[in-house]
């Protein structure tokens, strides 16, 4: 069969979408990107924590970077551990610029981007997405939509993506203006006030410092502002800083029971690939496009059939390990959400440290798999306050 050039379309801009839509233009395919703001990465609320060697796999200039990180901090009760590794393990971000960034550069590889249009509605039979562009309705027919657009997904309505059932976090955070520009060290607190699993972060940036909650839904829900507000209140060297924005969102605790149909497929947030443990979805997000484009450009190689796409984006993910890590931690989740509703206490602290401090160091499996990276070797330090 001879190559055809399928229309594709991919609904989201954030780091699945652009990633997605940089992959398929280096192909040659010209997909159009499609974002509901009209500056992408306008809206973004993340961490702005990745590890380094997606930091490189992404091929990232460094001006993005804010500082290299190779020493965590990790709080519980009145225990702090230290993990300190010999080269950067992270980076520090901003996840606004970094947006923007793969944006530009899927489109100038050769994806068209339509923005400020939010999109409503994808009819699978017949391939039409609409959306809604300053006031006004569009709509235009693909071959292939790849869903990119997050926790809200479109995807959901033609029974593909993330839906009602599954396990949700939110996460919130303040970033606070400062002169102290120490950038290689980043702060996890486990004691959340009301046992819900979760955690703060303290995550310094250029000339900020991002102080931030994520907290997995619960029953004993004090509002995520009130218990980041007092952990502020409480910390002399924070409290008096100015807050110069204030941004939060949902995060998905188990990966889509359905991942494709044909003409549709899902990739990070919206197929809910994030490590429930930390709250990280960039690395998977980067690994579900990076399969999508591939499954899409074999497909066209082929001649495209319509539905083998799907279905090689399927048998990929399921090839993966970070596939089957998700799904096993997504089970691990969903019975801690049944042991929160039933107003239990839960291990989320000790899976946190056993995640951190032990995990990486059983095998090489393990530390590959926890992305913990094998190069530099943590150095772990523990004292008590
Ligand atoms: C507060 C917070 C902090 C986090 N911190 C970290 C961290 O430090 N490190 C980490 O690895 N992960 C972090 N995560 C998770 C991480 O942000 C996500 O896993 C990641 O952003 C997923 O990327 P994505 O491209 O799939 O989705 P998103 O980043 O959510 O991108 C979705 C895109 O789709 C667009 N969109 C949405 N709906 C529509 C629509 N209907 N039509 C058109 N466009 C639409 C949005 O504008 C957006 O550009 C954090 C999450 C939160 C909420």
């Amino acid at each position: 069969m001879s190559p055809v050039r399928p229309r594709i379309a991919v609904v989201g801009a954030g780091c699945a979408g652009a990633v997605a839509a940089w992959r398929l233009a280096q192909a040659g395919l010209a997909p159009v990107l499609i974002d509901k703001d009209l500056t992408p990465g306008a809206s973004a609320a993340c961490g702005g924590v990745m590890l380094h060697a997606l930091y490189r796999r992404l091929e990232l200039p460094p001006e993005l970077i804010d500082g290299e990180v190779n020493s965590l901090r990790l709080f519980s009760g009145d225990r702090c551990d230290r993990l300190e590794f010999r080269r950067p393990v992270f980076i520090n971000f901003d996840r606004c610029r970094f947006d923007g960034f793969l944006a530009e550069r899927a489109v100038d590889t050769g994806a068209q981007l339509y923005s400020g249009c939010r999109v409503t509605s994808w009819d699978p039979e017949t391939g039409e997405l609409s959306w809604g562009r300053a006031g006004a309705t569009e709509s235009e027919l693909f071959d292939q939509v790849v869903f990119a657009d997050g926790v809200n997904t479109v995807g959901r309505v033609a029974g593909i993506g993330i839906d009602g059932d599954t396990p949700m976090a939110s996460a919130m955070y303040r970033e606070l203006v400062t002169e102290d520009e120490r950038s290689h060290e980043v702060d996890f607190v486990l004691d959340l006030e009301d046992e819900d699993p979760g955690y703060f972060w303290v995550f310094p940036k250029h000339g900020l410092v991002q102080v931030g909650v994520g907290r997995f839904h619960g029953e004993r829900r004090e509002p995520l502002r009130r218990l980041l507000d007092r952990f502020i209140e409480d910390r002399a060297e924070l409290k008096a800083l100015e807050c110069a924005r204030t941004r939060g969102g949902g995060i998905p605790f188990a990966v889509a029971r359905r991942l494709g149909r044909p003409g549709g497929l899902v990739i990070g947030d919206a197929a809910g690939l994030v490590n429930p443990i930390t709250g990280g979805g960039l690395v998977y997000a980067e690994a579900s496009a990076e399969m999508a484009a591939r499954a899409i450009v074999e497909s066209a190689a082929k001649g495209w059939e319509r539905g083998w796409a799907a279905a090689r984006y399927r048998r990929l993910m399921v090839r993966s390990v970070h596939y089957w890590w998700l799904k096993s931690l997504g089970l691990v989740f969903r019975r801690i959400r049944r042991q929160v509703a039933l107003g239990k206490r839960t291990d989320f602290k000790r899976l946190f440290l056993f995640y951190a401090f032990v995990l990486p160091r059983l095998t090489p499996a393990a530390s590959s798999i926890t992305l913990a990276m094998r190069e530099p070797r943590p150095v772990r330090r523990s004292m008590r306050s």
